[in-house]
């Protein structure tokens, strides 16, 4: 199944006509994760055929409202739907407190589990969910308040088993071709000796995505972006309001640019744009004289993301 994400809001600090505040699910074997919840979050997940039934975790990125106003609403909904597994939250140390203060989400007017994860302004590098199958870390980025950026992770996979060679080299029973897909070397019944390399592909690296928002370009930001097969990063503004955006702690798309490109991402999606830019396509322009490989993140579409190396495709 291919991994994707999902911007559900786009703009930076106040909503426009056409774009939503920050959002962005991401979509992992029919499992969401959510990076950010801005207000209308719930909305957006609607409009994008994206059930909040299949989300397990929700990654906030730090206390400004449009980052964050969106969980009371999303979590007050679960609970009026009976949700039961439990959720995740994750984000900088005083979210609990926020949310327990909401009438409808306390602890006790919750139908599941929900479980906190908080970051405190001393962190420098955390693994905040670990699974089987991927890990999402979190990093300290540089805006007026604490802020954090997080990378989801996936990690390697076996190789595929090649089922009709290994049934040519004589292999039938189930428990060698388990054996086989764990590197193990089997021995046949008749004696003959089947190596894995014989019928197991190469292992499969896991796809990446970082988040990074909001923030001045920073080295943690490139430190989650290295490598990484798509790179969410905040452009709030053009070059022409750069003492804007050092001020108010973001950054340009000639920033983020360069951020990709030093990190060796794959692929750009810009995002958090200030209301000021009806059209978009001069924080793209801006950007790809630096890291060619760019796009605005368009609201409701879908990113898949293909993992670096011959297996793009
Ligand atoms: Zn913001
Ligand atoms: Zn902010």
């Amino acid at each position: 199944m291919t991994t994707e994400i999902i911007p559900l809001g786009t703009s930076a600090a106040i909503p426009t006509r056409h774009r939503h505040l920050s959002s962005t699910a991401l979509r992992w074997e029919g499992r969401l994760l959510l990076f950010d919840c801005g207000e209308a979050t719930q909305f957006q997940l609607l409009r994008a055929g994206l059930k909040h039934s299949h989300l397990d975790a929700i990654f906030i990125t730090h206390l400004h409202g449009d980052h964050y106003f969106g969980l009371m609403g999303l979590l007050s909904t679960m609970a009026l739907l009976n949700r039961i597994e439990p959720l995740r939250v994750v984000g900088p140390a005083g979210i609990a407190e926020i949310v327990q203060a909401m009438p409808g989400v306390r602890h006790d007017d919750l139908t599941f589990r929900l479980a906190y994860v908080e970051l405190w302004d001393d962190l420098r590098h955390e693994v905040v969910f670990d699974t089987k199958a991927f890990t999402v870390e979190a990093r300290p980025l540089d805006h007026r308040v604490f802020a954090v950026g997080y990378r989801f992770q996936e990690k390697t996979q076996p190789g595929r088993l090649d089922v009709e060679q290994a049934k040519a080299l004589g292999v039938t029973d189930y428990r060698h071709y388990r054996a086989l897909k764990a590197g193990e070397v089997v021995t046949l019944d008749d004696g003959r000796v089947v190596q894995p390399e014989a019928v197991v592909g190469p292992p499969r690296p896991g796809v990446s995505f970082a988040y990074v928002s909001d923030t001045r370009p920073c080295e943690a930001g490139v430190t989650l972006a290295r490598g990484a097969d798509l790179l969410y990063h905040e452009a709030t503004f053009t070059e022409d309001f750069k003492a804007n955006a050092v001020k108010t702690g973001h950054s340009t798309a000639r920033d983020a640019a360069e951020v990709a490109r030093r990190a060796g991402a794959q692929k750009l999606i810009l995002g958090h744009f200030s209301a000021r830019y009806k059209d978009v396509s001069v924080l793209v322009d801006e950007a790809r004289a630096v890291f060619q490989n760019t796009e605005a993140a368009e609201e409701l579409k879908r990113y898949k993301i293909f993992p670096a190396g011959p297996e793009k495709f």
